[in-house]
C-alpha cells in the first residue's frame, strides 16, 4: 500500500534531518519504525514519541489577535483580511523591501515552496530559512569547490567505506539512527575518527579520538593534510585528472606541521600523524561533520578545509563521500525550494537570468526581483534600524533559536507588523500581532527532503484540532488576498506537481513514485564522473587559521559552546511538550570540566550564573568530560541569550564560540 495502511500510516519524522519514517496506527496512536530506507526498522526516543506533543493540549487551537497584552480569538476570514490589508499598506508606504519572511525547516516542501513564491511575487528576496543558522557555511563552500551545496552521497554508502571522519558532530545524540550505517562500517573493519573539543557519546564507537582546542579546526585539518601531502599518500591520478588549485594547496599547508599543530590544537603530533595516515591509506572514506564545524566565524573555511581533505584522496563517488548532516526534518527541502535570500529554489543565484524569467513566466509575471535579500541573521539589525516593518513567520522560534536572543526579542518588538503561524505560543509568538494555528506533522500531507536529498511522502493519520489548518492552506489563503496570481491549487499535490517542473531530475519522476518509494534527487551518488562546475573540475581552496570573533580574557575567561541533548529538539517547544521526553532530560544544565568546577568551588548539581557580554543564566551545574576552560549549554533551552551573533562570510553566527564566566550563586 502506498501509505503503509497494514502496517500503519507511513509519516516523515517531525525532528532531525536524518528523515526516518514511522508507521502510525490512528487507532492506538501507537507508533513503529518504517522498515525500509532510510531508518531500516528503527527510531530514536524522538521518533518513538513524535505523537505526543501533538495531542498536547496547549495546542494553538484558533487564529489570535494581539490586544493590549492578551490575545483575543478572531475568525480565519478576519485575521487574514486585517494581515493581507496591514501588509500592503506597509509595502505601499516603505516599498516591498521593508517586509520579510521566515520559512520553515518543519513544514513540508509545498509549504516552503508557497513561502518564498509569496515573497518573491510581493517584490522581495527576504525569505530565509534556519539553514542560516546551521549549514548555510556548508553549502557556501560546497558550492564555491563542488558545485553543489549538499550531501554528496546516500547514508547506505557510509557502510562500505574504509574510515569515517566525525568532525564537530556528535550523531549519537543528534542523528542517532545514522549510528547504525557509522557502526556498520566499523563492523567490516572501518576506522573511526572523531573530532570534537569535548568526549561526546559518539567517541565511545571511535577508533580514534581526538579532543581539539575551540576553534582551531583550520589548523588541524591544515596538519592532516600536511601529513598526507609530505608522506606522498594523496591519490595523484584522481587530484591530476580532477581538480584544479593542488599547488596552491601544497604551499598552504606547508608551515602546518603536526608539531605546530600540537602547539594549536592540542592534538598529540603523532596522533595527527596517524590519524591522517589511517584515513589516506584506508582506501575509501567519509568525512560526516555539523554544527561544531559550520557555526564558527571561520564556519565557510573550516568546511573548505574538510573539502580539501577528500580531494586530495579522491574520496569521492564509489570511494567516498562529504556529509554535511542537517539538523531539521526538512532544512534540506526547505533550502532546496528556494527559502533562502540569495538563491531561488534549487539552490540557483538569483543572477541566473535565464532560470529566474523561467520561474517567473511559471508564476505568470515577467521578472523576479534580484538583489539579495536580508539574511534571516540580518533581520534583527534591519528591524532595529527601521528597514523592516513586517515580518512573517512560520513554524520557527527566532527568539530562542538565535544567537544574542535578547537583541532579537528586542527587535520582534520593534515590528509595525509580526505574524506568526505556529503549534504552540512559543516565545516568538508572544510577541506577534496574529498568531495563526497551523497543523501538525500527522495532520497534513505533503513531501520532505532529507539530508541525503531524498523526497519522501509523508501521509496525513488525524486532523488537526479546533480550527488549525496545514500551513499550505493558510499561505493560499493569505496569497489569495494579497492578490496575487497563481495561487488556484485545491489538493498538495498541486503545489507538488509545480515544484517538480522546475528541476530537471524530477521531470520525469512521478508523484505516485514519490509517494511509493520516495526519491533521491538529483542522484544519489553526485560527481561520479564530473564535479558541477564550469570545466568539472573540483577546486581546491586553501585556507589559513582564523582566530574566533572574541577571546576570553581575565573578564570572561571561560569559552562557551552549545550542544545538543538526545530527547531534546530544536527550541524545545515540541520535545518539552512531550512528557516522555521532558522527563528524560529535565531542565537546562552547564555541563563543566572536574578542573574548573574545582577552581569556582562548584560541586555537580550546583546552580550556577553563567554570563557573557550579552546576557546571563542561571543553571544547574553538570561535571562532565569536557576540556578544562570550556563549559556547554544545551541550545534547546536559553543558551542563545549568551551566544555571540557575529556573522560569518554564510551569515551564520559564531554560536560555538563565547567568552563567558561562571560563578556558584
Ligand atoms: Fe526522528 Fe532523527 Fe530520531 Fe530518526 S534519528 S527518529 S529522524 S529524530
Amino acid at each position: 500500500m502506498l501509505n503503509g495502511i497494514g502496517m500503519g500510516v507511513r509519516v516523515v519524522c517531525p525532528y532531525c534531518g536524518f528523515g526516518c519514517n514511522l508507521l502510525i496506527d490512528p487507532k492506538s496512536r501507537r507508533v513503529k519504525p518504517y522498515p525500509g530506507e532510510p531508518n531500516r526498522g528503527k527510531l530514536c526516543p524522538k521518533g518513538l514519541y513524535a505523537l505526543e506533543h501533538v495531542f498536547s493540549k496547549d495546542r494553538l487551537k484558533h487564529p489570535l489577535k494581539k490586544e493590549g497584552e492578551s490575545f483575543r480569538r478572531i475568525s480565519w476570514e478576519k485575521a487574514i483580511s486585517e494581515i493581507s490589508t496591514k501588509l500592503k499598506e506597509i509595502i505601499e508606504d516603505y516599498g516591498p523591501g521593508s517586509i520579510a519572511f521566515i520559512a520553515s525547516s518543519k513544514v513540508t516542501n509545498e509549504e516552503n515552496y508557497l513561502i518564498q513564491k509569496i515573497a518573491r511575487l510581493l517584490g522581495t528576496n527576504n525569505v530565509d530559512n534556519c539553514a542560516r543558522l546551521c549549514h548555510e557555511s556548508s553549502v557556501h563552500a560546497l558550492k564555491l569547490t563542488l558545485g553543489d551545496g549538499v550531501q554528496t552521497n546516500p547514508y547506505s554508502d557510509l557502510e562500505r567505506f574504509g574510515a569515517i571522519m566525525i568532525w564537530g558532530y556528535n550523531p549519537a545524540e543528534t542523528h542517532p539512527v545514522v549510528m547504525q550505517y557509522i557502526l556498520g562500517a566499523k563492523r567490516r573493519g572501518g576506522k573511526i575518527i572523531v573530532i570534537d573539543i569535548r568526549e561526546t557519546l559518539t567517541m565511545r564507537f571511535a577508533d580514534y579520538r581526538l579532543v581539539i582546542k575551540p576553534g582551531t579546526d583550520i589548523t588541524l585539518a591544515n596538519a592532516i593534510m600536511n601529513v598526507i601531502i609530505e608522506g606522498n599518500l594523496y591519490n595523484k591520478e584522481f587530484v591530476e585528472s580532477r581538480t584544479t588549485g593542488f599547488s596552491e594547496i601544497r604551499m598552504g599547508v606547508k608551515k602546518y606541521t603536526p608539531e605546530y599543530a600540537e602547539k594549536v590544537t592540542g592534538v598529540p603530533a603523532e596522533l595527527i600523524r596517524e590519524v591522517a595516515e589511517v584515513f589516506a591509506k584506508a582506501g575509501s572514506g567519509a568525512i560526516m561533520w555539523g554544527m561544531g564545524i559550520t557555526q564558527q566565524i571561520s564556519g565557510v573555511e573550516n568546511v573548505l578545509a574538510l573539502v580539501d581533505i577528500a580531494l586530495l584522496l579522491g574520496y569521492f563517488g564509489e570511494k567516498g563521500g562529504l556529509y554535511p548532516m542537517r539538523g531539521q526534518n526538512n532544512v534540506q527541502g526547505a533550502a532546496y525550494m528556494g527559502t533562502l535570500s540569495e538563491f531561488l529554489p534549487g539552490y540557483i543565484p538569483l543572477s541566473d537570468s535565464k532560470f529566474r524569467r523561467k520561474v517567473a513566466k511559471m508564476w505568470g509575471v515577467e521578472d523576479l526581483p534580484t538583489e539579495r535579500g536580508f539574511y534571516l541573521t540580518e533581520y534583527w539589525d534591519a528591524i532595529l534600524k527601521g528597514d523592516l516593518k513586517a515580518l512573517y513567520i512560520v513554524g520557527e522560534n527566532p527568539a530562542v533559536s538565535d544567537a544574542n536572543a535578547l537583541k532579537v526579542r528586542k527587535a520582534l518588538t520593534k515590528l509595525d507588523l509580526l505574524v506568526v503561524q505556529d503549534l504552540f505560543l512559543t516565545k516568538t509568538a508572544r510577541f506577534a500581532h496574529y498568531i495563526l494555528p497551523a497543523a501538525a506533522f500527522c495532520e497534513k500531507e505533503g513531501s520532505y527532503m532529507n539530508s541525503e536529498r531524498r523526497i519522501q511522502w509523508s501521509f496525513k493519520v488525524c486532523d488537526p484540532p479546533g480550527e488549525s489548518k496545514p500551513d499550505w492552506e493558510i499561505l493560499v489563503m493569505l496569497a489569495r488576498a494579497l492578490g496575487l496570481k497563481g495561487f488556484d491549487y485545491s489538493k498538495v499535490e498541486d503545489i507538488t506537481r509545480e515544484y517538480f517542473k522546475l528541476f530537471p531530475a524530477l521531470r520525469n519522476r512521478s508523484i505516485e513514485e514519490l509517494k511509493a518509494r520516495g526519491i533521491i534527487i538529483p542522484a544519489p551518488r553526485l560527481y561520479v564522473d564530473s564535479f558541477n562546475t564550469h570545466d568539472g573540475k573540483a577546486r581546491f581552496v586553501a585556507v589559513e587559521q582564523i582566530m574566533p570573533w572574541e577571546e576570553p580574557n581575565g573578564e570572561y575567561p571561560l569559552i562557551l559552546t552549545t550542544v545538543r541533548l538526545i530527547n531534546h529538539y530544536n527550541t524545545g517547544e515540541m520535545t518539552r511538550r512531550s512528557p516522555s521526553l521532558a522527563k528524560m532530560s529535565g531542565e537546562s544544565v552547564v555541563f563543566i570540566s572536574r578542573e574548573d568546577a574545582r577552581e569556582y568551588g562548584i560541586e555537580d548539581g550546583d546552580y550556577v550564573i553563567v554570563e557573557t557580554r550579552r546576557g546571563s543564566l542561571r543553571l544547574k551545574a553538570k561535571i562532565a568530560k569536557i576540556q578544562k576552560g570550556v563549559i556547554a549549554i544545551p541550545f534547546h533551552f536559553d543558551a542563545n541569550l549568551l551566544t555571540n551573533d557575529a556573522l560569518n562570510k554564510a551569515g551564520t553566527p559564531e554560536f560555538k564560540f563565547s567568552a563567558a564566566r561562571i560563578r556558584k550563586i
